[in-house]
């Protein structure tokens, strides 16, 4: 069947996905391995919240397309509450996961240029290949803490060659992969060029929940006509694997696009698990039950990945501590001498040489968009048991396997020579 070839894709599975397999493999030798590369939540779904998922599991209907419509009001009223949004549930569109929901948001343009600030989560690239659209990439530096800045936006926008494309923007923080927030001032400053361009803006706030200071600022707030919003229950509430996410489409994107959304949603998924939407409905339905289990995550997350990021800064490590979710994004350029005389030149073989002289898993920065001969990783913090920790009230947290972790690979840059 090899004459099938040049018709297939070319699409490989997410880079994230290989390096946990790579991970699992080693483990599965009995070598030791920090598992720093795949970004999962470590707290378990509250026990009240898979209790209604137990009992609803005879739910075996399809529920609509959007989503069942009692979740989609306790979504509206959750992130109201808890951010003080302004949604109403015939704005939201529930699926089986974020992920899933923009492709669709993408795949919903016949054309459109998508454009993502470099380093950006792994998968929006390659959907937006398989959506049939460009993608252009915007250099972020370690200085503006790999944000993105209105200059650089307009010095994009207004060197376009064909601005009748729509502008795709998918704009997400606090980041995966680098863990940077935005103030409401740079906000602002954004939102300003991105009205001017009319671009339009995915804004994927799945982490929105677990920013580490109080008072998280939504780029919506500022430019509301143009901005979609995505997120779930995968990261604040630990139900990755439950695969519930939803969209947020604000009217003046118009009838016509939000239909062509729900046509695609329709045509793959069909709707989110019937069970699984039973159990959101209760998870968005208490905004104080979730605040306190926030609270802690928060706190422990907060710690750890002070922990990691004052290890990485003292052995000279440049790398900016996190301001929400699990990740770090360290630049390692200042080893780069030492690095190259042992032929470790890009960011793929540096991931290559960590694991393969630590057990620490990383990713490369180049599965961010990064440049490859840029020296950066992400390193997921997240190698711990969240439920245990928890169940010890948050107390003297051990966190021995991240301890160890950071151990190696402050040992192994120093030990470069
Ligand atoms: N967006 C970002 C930045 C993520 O890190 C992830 C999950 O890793 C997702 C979206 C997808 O989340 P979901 O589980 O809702 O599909």
């Amino acid at each position: 069947m090899n004459h099938l070839e040049p018709f297939i894709r070319s699409s490989q599975q997410s880079q994230t996905l290989l390096v946990n397999q790579l991970s699992h493999e080693r483990a599965s030798r009995g070598e030791t391995i920090f598992r720093f590369g795949f970004g999962q939540s470590p707290f378990p779904v509250p026990r009240e919240i898979q209790d209604v998922l137990a009992a609803a599991a005879h739910r075996k209907e399809y529920m609509s397309v959007q989503g069942h419509p009692p979740l989609r009001e306790a979504i509206a009223a959750f992130h109201n509450n808890m951010e003080g949004k302004d949604w109403r549930a015939e704005q939201i569109v529930v699926g089986a996961g974020s992920k899933i929901l923009i492709y669709c948001l993408l795949a919903a343009f016949r054309q459109a240029e998508v454009l993502l600030p470099a380093p950006s989560w792994v998968s929006y690239a390659p959907q937006a290949g398989l959506a049939g659209h460009e993608v252009s990439w915007i250099e972020t530096t370690f200085e503006d803490r790999w944000r993105l800045t209105p200059d650089r936006l307009e010095q994009f926008c207004s060197s376009r060659a064909d601005s009748n494309v729509p502008l795709v923007l998918v704009f997400n923080y606090p980041s995966n992969p680098t863990g940077q927030s935005y103030s409401r001032e740079q906000l602002k400053g954004l939102a300003d060029v991105m009205r001017k361009h009319r671009l339009i803006v995915i804004a994927d706030e799945i982490y929105s929940l677990l920013s580490y200071e109080s008072g998280y600022a939504t780029l919506e707030e500022f430019y509301p006509e143009g901005c979609i919003v995505s997120s779930g229950l995968s990261k604040w509430c630990g139900a990755g694997g439950w695969r519930l996410g939803f969209v947020r489409i604000p009217d003046a994107l118009g009838k016509t696009y939000f239909q062509a959304v729900l046509g695609i949603a329709s045509e793959t998924f069909s709707c989110a698990p019937s069970p699984i939407q039973l159990a959101a409905t209760r998870a968005y339905g208490d905004p104080s039950f979730a605040r306190a289990f926030l609270q802690k995550q928060i706190g422990l997350l907060r710690e750890v990945g002070r922990y990691c990021s004052d290890a990485l800064q003292q052995v000279g490590v440049e790398v900016h501590p996190a301001q929400g979710g699990f990740y770090l994004f360290p630049a390692f350029d200042r080893f780069r001498n030492r690095l190259s005389a042992r032929g470790v030149d890009t960011s793929e073989k540096f991931a290559a040489a960590l694991i393969a002289d630590t057990g620490v898993a990383v990713l490369p920065g180049s599965a961010f968009g990064m440049p490859a001969e840029s020296l950066t990783a992400r390193l997921a913090f997240v190698d711990f048991d969240g439920e245990q920790i928890m169940a010890a009230g948050g107390r003297e947290p051990e966190f021995s396997k991240v301890r160890q972790g950071m151990a190696a690979i402050c040992t192994w840059l120093s030990e470069l020579g």
